[in-house]
Parts: structure tokens; sequence; C-alpha cells
């Protein structure tokens, strides 16, 4: 292993994104139709018959059957293969951003924190897709993802170079809490459910991952990106509504409710584990004149 130079485990990396694409677009397909994700097993939505192993292959199968059920030859939509070729790229891009962005690819991976960081970033990176798109249509957060990022938190710390376990414990415990608490104050004052309790399991496993400071780094980040967002999509809402009033029979504009900020929290979570210690110094030299 010592020998194995960085671009194989690449490669490596590439395959494990794309396995846990397969299994998201096995998920996308089975759960609003209220199938079971394990049985019955993979088989064909049109004739029903057993799709073999090496068809099920991510992209690789695709490519084999040229876009075309082996069982009834009907079009299988190219959207599956492309949507394993990113979770691919996003595993490859957890190990390169952990060794370091510009490391000679011929290198070997030596040191054990390389790879408890690469394994933190593929759960960030391969964990943001599910989290934005189930938080932005369905409005809550996987627990698999935000309570499974507690316990993936806790197993990463044990490895020596990173934060400890007790820091990692702290972490999950003051990010989770301090935010219920936010919430809890936020629904006091504004008199309306301002969190959810998604998004509080979500930043306790942010905490379990990368400590307090990073945790609240994440949530300060996600919140900015929240304004940059949100705030010209509510100018244009707002206009919107402005030319549905003038239209009286323009339908009542229904969904005035909750933004869901799982999203912008694991967008910010990636990009925190990688610069945040960098972003705090700039941040101390520049604003504060440290
Ligand atoms: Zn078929």
């Amino acid at each position: 292993m010592q020998e194995i130079p960085l671009w194989y485990w690449l490669i490596v990396f590439f395959g494990f994104g794309a396995c846990v694409g397969s299994f998201y677009n096995v998920i996308v397909y089975r759960m609003p139709r209220g199938i079971s994700l394990i049985n019955p097993p993979s088989h064909c939505p049109l004739c029903k018959k057993r799709i073999p192993i090496r068809y099920n292959l991510p992209i690789v199968g695709w490519l084999w059957l040229r876009g075309k059920s082996a069982c009834c030859k009907q079009p299988i939509s190219v959207i599956y293969p492309i949507g394993e070729g990113l979770c691919g790229l996003l595993g490859a891009l957890a190990l390169y951003s952990a060794a370091g962005f510009g490391t000679d690819l011929t290198q070997p991976v030596l040191s054990a924190e390389t790879w408890a960081n690469a394994a933190a970033m593929f759960w960030l990176l391969l964990g943001a897709y599910p989290v934005c798109a189930v938080d932005c249509k369905y409005k809550l957060i996987p627990d698999s993802i935000s309570v499974g990022g507690i316990v993936a938190g806790l197993l990463i710390s044990l490895v020596p170079g990173g934060i400890t376990p007790l820091q990692s414990l702290l972490g999950a415990v003051v990010a989770g809490g301090g935010l219920y608490l936010l919430g809890w104050i936020a629904t006091k004052v504004l008199k309306k459910d301002a969190m959810g309790f998604g998004d509080v399991k979500l930043l306790a496993g942010y905490g379990a991952l990368m400590g307090i400071t990073g945790a609240v780094e994440t949530l300060l980040v996600a919140a900015l990106l929240g304004i940059l967002v949100m705030v010209p999509y509510g100018m244009i809402k707002n206009k919107a509504a402005e030319r549905a009033a003038k239209n009286k029979n323009a339908p009542e504009n229904e969904e005035n409710g909750q933004i869901p900020f799982g999203p912008f929290l694991a967008i910010a979570a990636p990009i925190i584990y990688l610069w945040g210690s960098t972003l705090l110094d700039v941040y101390l030299k520049y604003v504060l004149g440290e």
C-alpha cells in the first residue's frame, strides 16, 4: 500500500463515488414509489426481468448496453450514468483535496491523516447531494446523513492527526445544542417555527467532523450564502407577485413558507473543512487587523 501512487487511489475513489451515485439512482427511483431499497433485487421496471450484476455496474453497465436495456431493448435515460459520473468525480475530488490540490499524482499517499481527511471529505461531498435534493423538495434532511454524520465524525476522530474524539463529541453537542437554542429563541421572538430539527442534527454532524470552531464557521458561511442567494431570489419573487397582483386572474402565490437551510449548510461544510483555518486567518488579518 506504501508504493501505490495517488492516481490509482483517485480511480478507486471515483469508483466508490460512482457506486454511491448508483445507489442514489435506486433511492430516487424507489422511494417515491414506496418500493423497498433491497427487495426485490434490481429488475427492469418495464418487463420486470432481473438485471444481471454486470449490467448494474455504474456507468460501465450503461455504456456496455449502449443505453438500452438488455431484456426488452427499452432506452435507459442518460441521466443515470451522468449522475454516477458526477458522484464519481466528487469521490475523486474528496481524495485529491485531502491530499492537497496540486499534489504529484505519482506520489504514494502516506499519512493516516490524509486518509481520514479523504473519508471526511467523501462524506461531506457525497452527503451534500441528497441534503440539497431532499431538503429543497420535501423540506427535511435525511437522518442517514445528519445522524450518520455524527457517527462518521466520531469514528474519523479515532484516527490520530485530526481532531480528538473529545473535540469531536464536544463539537457535536455544542454545535447541535447551540443551533437548537438559537432556533428556540428565534421561534419565541418571531412567533413561528424558525429552525427545523433536521438542521440541528446536520450541524451536530458537522461539529463531530470539524469540532466547535469548524461548526461555527460552517453556520456563519451558510448564513452568508443564504443571504447572497435569498435576497435576489426574494426580489425576483416579489416582482412576480406584484405582476400577479395586477393580473386579477392569476392564482394566489401559495408557497410563502420556510426557506430550506440544509443546502447552505451542506455546501458550506466542505469549504470550511478544507479552508476553514485559512479563511479565519484572512478574516483576522484583514478585517480585524490583528
Ligand atoms: Zn426489460
